[in-house]
This record gives C-alpha cells, structure tokens and sequence, in this order.
C-alpha cells in the first residue's frame, strides 16, 4: 500500500486524541483560551497535565458501557429489516433507542440521588474519563480487527494500519448483537447527554444558577439525541450503517469525540456563566429550530420514500429518477431543491449550539467549524461514491438537482 494512503490514518490517530486533549486543557487551565506554547518545555508542562486513568474512571465507564448493552440486548424493541446489502440479504435491526434513553435517565437519578455518583462527576473527573475511554476505544477496535479478520465478512486490505484503522467488516456483530449499530449510538450519543446534564448541575454548584446560555446549550442538544432515539429506524438508510466499515475511525468517533468533544460548549459555560440578552435568546432559539425542522424534515422525508415510493411528498405523488440498479432517487420535496439539505440543517444547528458561548474565545466554536468541514467533505465522498454506484443517472440527478448544501451558493 503506498505510504501516502496511510499518511491520513496515521495522522488521524495519532492527531485527534492529543485534540481532545488539548481542547479539554484549554477549557480547565487556561480559561477557554487557544494556548500556544512556545517552547518544547512549554509543552511538556501541558503534557504532564494528562491524567492516567484512575479506578472511578475505569467503575464509571465500564458500568455504562454494561448498561448500555444490557439495555440493547435485553430490552424490548421492535425489529426493523436494513437496506439489502451486496449480496441481496438483509440484516435484523432491534430498535430500542428511546426506551434505552428514559432507562438510562432513570439509572443516572437513581446513582444520583443515592449519592453514589455525585452530580458533578464529568466535570470533576473529566481527565481521567478522558483517558480511560481513549484506552477502551482503542483496545476495543483491536478487538474489532480481530474479529473481522476471522469472519468470513472480512475486505482487509492485508495493511495493519488502514485496516485497524478503516475496520474489515462492515457488519461485526455476535449472534445478533451488532456492534456497529450500537455503538453508533448508545455508549456515545447517550453519554453526551448525560455529559451536558452533569456541567449544568457544576454550573450550578460553581455559580448557584444555572444560566439561559446553558439551558439552551442542553435544551438543544437533548432535544438533538431524543431525536435520534425517537427516529432511531432511520439510521438504516445512513451512509455509515450502509456503506462504512467498523474500525477506529468509527469506533474513536463514537466513544470519544462525540461525548467528550459534542460537549465543549457546555463545559465552556461552566466557568463562563454571562447573561444572554432576551433578543440574543429568541435568536438563537429560532436559528435552531430551523436548523432542526430542516434536518429532521428532510432525513425522514428520504427515509419514509425510501420505504413506500408512493407515499405523498409535499402533498403530491414524488418525483423520482429509476436509475440502472432499480434505486430510486427523489427529485421532489426537499431532495428537489438541493441534494443535501439535512446537512444545511445540521450546519445550523451547529451554529446555534455555539452562540450561545458568545465571543470571549474562538475554542467553544470548534463544533461548528468540525461540522463545516466534515459535512463538506462527506458530500464530496457521497457524490464520488453515488457518481460511481449511478453513473449517468447520478448526472441527470445532479442536472435537476443543482446545488449540494446551500441553494444559491453551494
Ligand atoms: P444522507 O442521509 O444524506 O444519505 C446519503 C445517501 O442517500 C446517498 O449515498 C444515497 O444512498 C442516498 N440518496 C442521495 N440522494 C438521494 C435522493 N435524492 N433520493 C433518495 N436517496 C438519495 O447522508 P448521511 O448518512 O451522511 O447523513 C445523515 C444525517 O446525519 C444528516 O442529517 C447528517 O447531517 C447527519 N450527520 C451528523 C453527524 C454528526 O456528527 N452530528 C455526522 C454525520 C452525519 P443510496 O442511493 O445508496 O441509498
């Protein structure tokens, strides 16, 4: 394999967890603020600030990642059939999101109020969280090389590195339990939650209040992961559940950069507790919901045409392109005005989960910037692999469709 394909791996992984670090030093020593250390020294003192993991870490993370599957194997949940893969199957999907969501609420009051786990806790204890959960994520998605190389799924491409890295298997799972699937959204996306609950009660042991800029911060991220567990179906017809395999990639991205970098925002405002003038307020709540009726609107518009191509699209029979493979693709409702407007959608909500940190220091703006650029990108890979997959009627597609994110400018 040449040298240059591995360059992004190895950047990635040896780049992005030194990321999450940094970002989380920034936040607790230096006020928020970008610190550039000049010197070598000047980094190693950052550095030696790194914490080990500790014994509370280590209780704390593998308690929840044992509920969390508990709540996945064991709950009850309705059965959903995934898109048809390569060789025409399909795969069983148990979908029981949102009941693992009020059972993992409920959990945390309980640990809570019991006093076994103070309120606090993710803000106290966030460093050696931090570094217990990067050494679970790594381990596990060796476990996943493993596992992928002995089943008979496996596409290795015989190179360790891009393939610890990329995963050999699309599917991984044992017996029915898919780890995909799974991790995708239960030991992160619920753990972000529960990460913003806990710096809004430091908040509020810090400063005794709890101010609008963090009510809004949690109100919209809770509203953002409810989402998700409500239409937890509609992840099937996702490009990662469909199309990416499960390696590092996913697999850091899910445990760790979600809960520990989704949160900044929050863990800003802990130390910052500024007041929100009430036209500030209604602004950004009025940006979000945009933000969140355009992504919610157009997700499940695709998803619900993708199951019945007959059902109504605006009031009207849809207009789609049949292309070779028999797919269809929409051309009407929202998929007619550009081709990816839940990415519009997610991009303002992003926004939104920013201003509320208003402008003392660019770090609690990161989310936003990360979004641009990882939905920029990801349209440009979705339209190089649907270019490849349609050919000529990907081009009708795009004729009709002009714009990709943004109608009249992009
Ligand atoms: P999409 O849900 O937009 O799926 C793209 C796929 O949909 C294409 O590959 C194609 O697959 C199909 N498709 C494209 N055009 C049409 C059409 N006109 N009609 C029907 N099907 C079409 O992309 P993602 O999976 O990337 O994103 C899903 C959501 O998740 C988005 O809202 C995104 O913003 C969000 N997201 C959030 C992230 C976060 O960290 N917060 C990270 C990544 C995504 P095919 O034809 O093969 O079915």
């Amino acid at each position: 394999m040449p040298l240059r394909k591995l360059a992004g791996p190895l950047l990635l992984m040896l780049g992005l967890p030194p990321l999450t670090y940094y970002m989380w030093l920034c936040l607790r020593y230096y006020d928020g603020a970008l610190v550039l250390p000049t010197s070598g020294g000047a980094w190693l003192a950052l550095a030696v600030r790194v914490p080990g993991p500790t014994l509370q870490a280590v209780v704390l993370y593998g308690g929840w990642f044992l509920l969390q599957v508990v709540l996945q194997a064991a709950g009850p949940g309705k059965i959903y059939a995934g898109t048809p893969l390569a060789d025409g199957s399909r795969l069983n999907y148990k979908m029981n999101g949102w009941f693992a969501l009020w059972c993992t609420l409920a959990a945390v009051a309980v640990v809570v109020a019991a006093g076994w786990v103070s309120p606090t806790v993710v803000y106290d204890a966030f460093g050696p969280l931090l570094t217990t959960v990067h050494l679970f994520a790594f381990a596990f998605s060796f476990y996943l090389y493993l596992h992928g190389m002995a089943s008979r799924q496996s596409t290795a491409t015989g190179n360790f590195i891009y393939d610890y890295f990329m995963g050999v298997s699309l599917n991984p799972r044992v017996g029915s339990f898919d780890w995909k699937f799974f991790c995708e959204s239960r030991p992160g996306l619920l753990l972000w939650l529960v990460f913003d609950l806990s710096l809004a009660a430091k908040q509020y042991q810090l400063h005794g209040t709890v101010t609008t800029a963090m009510l809004l911060v949690v109100a919209f991220q809770v509203l953002y992961v409810a989402d998700y567990f409500f239409f937890e179906d509609a992840i099937l017809t996702t490009w990662d559940i469909k199309y990416e395999k499960f390696g590092w990639m996913l697999c850091w991205g899910d445990l760790v950069w979600v809960p520990f970098t989704y949160t900044l925002q929050a863990h800003y405002l802990v130390d910052h507790p500024h007041a929100l003038s009430a036209a500030t307020t209604v602004g950004i709540l009025v940006l979000n919901l945009l933000g969140y009726y355009l992504f919610r609107s157009t997700n499940i518009q695709k998803h619900r045409f993708r199951q019945n191509p007959t059902g109504l699209v605006w009031g009207k029979p849809p207009t789609y392109i049949r292309t070779a493979q028999g797919t269809l693709l929409l051309t009407s409702g929202w998929w007619g005005v550009a081709r990816h407007l839940n990415y519009l959608g997610d991009l303002c909500m992003a926004l939104a989960w920013c201003l509320p940190t208003l402008f003392g220091h660019p770090l609690p703006y990161f989310y936003f910037v990360y979004m641009v650029i990882l939905l920029v990108h990801r349209e440009r890979r979705d339209h190089i692999a649907c270019q490849t997959k349609y050919s000529q009627d990907w081009e009708a597609y795009c004729q009709k469709v002009r714009w990709r994110i943004l109608p009249g400018i992009y």
